[in-house]
């Protein structure tokens, strides 16, 4: 008997997108034609797809409604100043330069935080916030906690910055190296996992003591207050909206990707708290790169989309739905033996390919051989974080080993039903059950940098 229970959802159907439903030798056919490597897979050829949860969610009769409010004046759409009232509301910051999405939010701000030489320091950088500190000439450098890495064992906040191994390295490279902070709530790259209202206090703390700026990387800030709401005590009274107020008051701006918590399809913005000089220089940097200062590349009606979606993204019972959804598959999951990141973060189920294969070595890909196999028994598309992400060693190029062989299972936002998330555990079963069976991978074509995305392998068998 199962204890794991799954939340209902907090809406009802209004229209429906028909799924694909394929065979086994259909699948066979078209992972061989997409060379092993889940993201050169058809759309059409995938029945549930869990490759991300970034601008994939459903949005609401609500949101479609404000697309029809659309006003596509070049300059001053009333959609854009809906945008500033929703972040002066909920974030209490007084300046927003629109963007195409997060990374144009990167490419457009972080060249004013810098000089080229710096460091820039985060508890995680995403890979795209990683390669714009990269671009602007600084260098990115993460402070996971050792918790982060094991996956076994619950920890509350497993996304948290590694505050006395931040203040080391401050002390041995110097302050006058060090341009900025960047808290990423939740911690992606640490599967997704939250950060408390504590460690942004603490970080505070730190960046007055050294002078520095900090920028909230916000892609999932509503599911991380959900979970200090459900973890933090002192804050299981505190609305999420308030909740939400007080993290954004730790730090001096933002950069969002939309595409996650505001459950838009595509959108993102820098907002700053009250720093006129660098909102005029991020304006001036917009124009150029991403279009003018009140629409930065997103139609008006997009911007109408994104401003309600702010808001349908910090709902209460849409959230406790959110994280519920997540925990009722990794629950499943873990029920049928399946070992997963414990426990689970807000957008995913990270599942431990290593400890599923603990004798097939990194550069064999176990995670991506596991990803495959989920697609050939179940039509699932899972997506692998692990040494096929990693990619070679830039100055040696040999293949690196990663931290974490994952499987990660990322859940659109209200998009699958409790019968998806069933279908999904019935695949891993299938997996477990023939996992003696699975062998490595190697490449057919490898692209010499982000390879994940268009390499093409094989089995190591044929
Ligand atoms: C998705 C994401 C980004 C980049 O945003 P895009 O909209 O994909 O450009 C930056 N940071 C984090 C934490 C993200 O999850």
């Amino acid at each position: 008997m199962s204890n794991a229970k799954h939340p209902a959802e907090p809406f009802k159907i209004k229209m429906i997108e028909p799924l694909n439903i394929t065979t086994r030798e259909q699948r066979e056919k078209a992972l061989k034609e997409a060379g092993y490597n889940p993201f050169l897979l058809k759309s059409k050829d995938v029945y549930i797809d869990l490759l991300t949860d970034s601008g994939t969610g459903a949005m609401s009769d609500n949101q479609w409604a404000g697309l029809m409010l659309g006003d596509e004046a070049y300059a001053g759409s009333k959609n854009f100043y809906n945008i500033c009232d929703a972040v002066k509301d909920i974030f209490e910051y007084n300046y927003v330069v629109p963007t195409h999405q997060g990374r144009g939010a990167e490419q457009v701000l972080f060249p004013l935080l810098l000089t080229p030489g710096q460091y820039v320091c985060s508890n995680h950088h995403f890979d795209t916030t990683k390669a714009h500190v990269e671009l602007s000439g600084a260098k990115a450098r993460n402070f996971l906690i050792p918790e982060a890495t094991d996956t076994g064992t619950y920890y509350d906040f497993k996304g948290n910055f590694n505050i006395p191994a931040l203040e080391a390295f401050i002390e041995e490279v110097g302050s006058e190296n060090v341009a900025f902070f960047i808290m990423t709530v939740t911690n992606n790259s640490a599967g997704g996992q939250p950060v408390s209202m504590a460690n942004m206090k603490e970080l505070k703390r730190v960046a007055d003591k050294y002078g520095k700026r900090i920028v909230m990387d916000s892609a999932r800030f509503a599911e991380n207050a959900m979970f200090i709401k459900q973890r933090e005590p002192g804050y299981e009274n505190t609305s999420v909206k308030d909740i939400i107020t007080e993290m954004y008051s730790y730090a001096d701006m933002l950069t969002m990707s939309a595409k996650k918590d505001a459950i838009v399809n595509m959108g993102g913005m820098i907002a700053i708290k009250n720093d006129e000089e660098i909102y005029r220089g991020a304006q001036a940097r917009c124009v150029p790169m991403e279009g003018f200062a009140t629409y930065g590349g997103l139609s008006g009606r997009d911007m109408e989309a994104l401003a309600r979606g702010l808001y349908e993204g910090i709902d209460e019972d849409y959230l406790a739905y959110r994280l519920g959804q997540i925990k009722y598959l990794g629950d499943k999951l873990m029920e049928i033996g399946v070992p997963i990141q414990y426990p689970t973060g807000g957008h995913a189920v990270f599942v431990d390919a290593r400890k599923i294969l603990p004798d097939m070595p990194g550069y064999e890909f176990p995670a991506q051989a596991i990803c495959n196999a989920l697609y050939l028994e179940s039509g699932v598309r899972p997506v692998e974080i692990g040494s096929f992400l990693l990619g070679r060693n830039p100055q040696t190029g040999e293949q690196e080993e990663s931290a974490l062989e994952l499987v990660r299972l990322t859940i659109p936002r209200r998009v699958y039903t409790q019968s998806h998330m069933d279908e999904i555990v019935e695949g891993f079963k299938e997996v477990m059950a023939h996992k003696d069976e699975l062998v490595g991978l190697t490449f057919d074509y490898e692209p010499p940098v982000l390879r994940h995305f268009l390499a093409r392998l094989r089995p190591l068998n044929k």
